[in-house]
């Protein structure tokens, strides 16, 4: 399997947004889009996207994981981006037309079919740096993904970064290109030299999430990860194993995680952390790397916490535990 995300299907479902209104959605080629040089989107950043998977069960039925969540928080992301206001349903037939369209090529377990519906501003309209586009277009585009840890996984070492901060405090909590922009510096600069896998972005010591994962600590039988409030993603994955671990038994904890808290629980011996998203799933962490000084996150190797939590929602996704939460579709 190629790289993470760079194999897309063919083709994609496609809807214009002109003269205030949606048109209806057509199939259409994923290989080419059409925008004028001076749309909104390429100058003023007005975009946002979702990440999603269907996962193929044992019987050959595909199955889209938690795709109310996505269409909502992508709902909240324009919103907030004062982009056109997407229609629920309209959003949610676009992403079951394309996957049906591919169904037998969703991959089989560890493998998935990753979904990421855009919404861009497309008005040519460089004057408008400060208003809203006036039209825009939405899309839906397929990339089969393997195991995003194939080839051996290991526990990631993370660069705690106290002075910088992943993107504006308003805008966390929004999906959207301009945020991952503002994170890259910081994000090479902990790569620089192999230092450190990811940046956990900690300003003024206040424990927040990675470039594109959120942060869990799992210290005894209590799981502890920040409260949602406008600074990170509020991250369906993360909800889901919140979920989860509370029904295997865990204390769950959204609150304010400091980086001296963090430093202090992570010397406990049967400390676990993890990166929890879409793609990462739920990625172990073994080291942090503060001011200089390494810190082992318990043993430093892969925890068994992680790994059950991560099983349990697997088995969900792959139709090898009950749904019982409702998370497909
Ligand atoms: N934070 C950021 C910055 C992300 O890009 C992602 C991936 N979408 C997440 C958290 C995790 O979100 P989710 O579990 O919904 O994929």
């Amino acid at each position: 399997m190629a790289a993470f995300g760079k194999t897309f299907m063919p083709k994609m479902t496609l809807a214009k947004y002109e003269n205030g209104q949606w048109q209806e959605f057509n199939l259409t080629s994923a290989e080419q889009l059409t925008l004028h040089p001076g749309a909104h989107v390429l100058h003023y950043a007005s975009t946002c996207f979702e990440g999603l998977k269907a996962f193929r069960h044992r019987d050959g039925s595909v199955h889209i994981f938690r795709l109310e969540n996505n269409v909502a928080r992508m709902q909240q992301s324009a919103r907030l981006l004062n982009l056109p206001e997407i229609n629920a349903e309209q959003l949610r037939a676009m992403i079951i037309r394309v996957v049906e369209e591919y169904v037998t090529e969703v991959p089989e377990p560890p493998g998935s079919m990753y979904i990421r519906p855009t919404l861009i501003g497309t008005e040519a309209a460089i004057g408008k740096a400060a208003a809203p586009t006036d039209s825009a277009m939405l899309y839906v585009l397929l990339s089969p993904v393997g195991d995003y840890f194939a080839g051996g996984e290991r526990a990631l070492r993370l660069l705690v970064e106290e002075d910088g901060m992943r993107c504006a405090a308003h805008m966390g909590m929004i999906k959207s290109g301009g945020n991952y922009a503002s994170a890259m510096p910081h994000i090479l600069a902990a790569k620089a030299g192999h230092q450190a896998d990811q940046v956990l972005f900690a300003p003024n010591g206040d424990v927040q999430e990675t470039g594109a994962a959120n942060f869990l600590l799992l210290d005894g039988d209590e799981l502890i990860t920040k409260n949602l409030d406008s600074t990170f993603l509020h991250g369906i994955t993360r909800d889901s194993l919140l979920t989860l671990a509370a029904d295997m038994g865990y204390r769950v904890s959204e609150r304010e995680l400091t980086v001296s808290e963090l430093l202090e629980r992570a010397a406990h011996e049967d400390c676990e952390a993890a990166l929890s998203g879409t793609a990462a799933v739920l990625a172990p962490v073994g080291e942090l790397l503060h001011n200089g000084t390494l810190h082992k996150v318990g043993s430093g190797n892969i925890g068994t916490k992680v790994k059950q939590l991560r099983q349990a929602l697997n088995a969900i996704q792959w139709g090898q535990a009950a749904d019982k939460y409702g998370w497909l579709t």
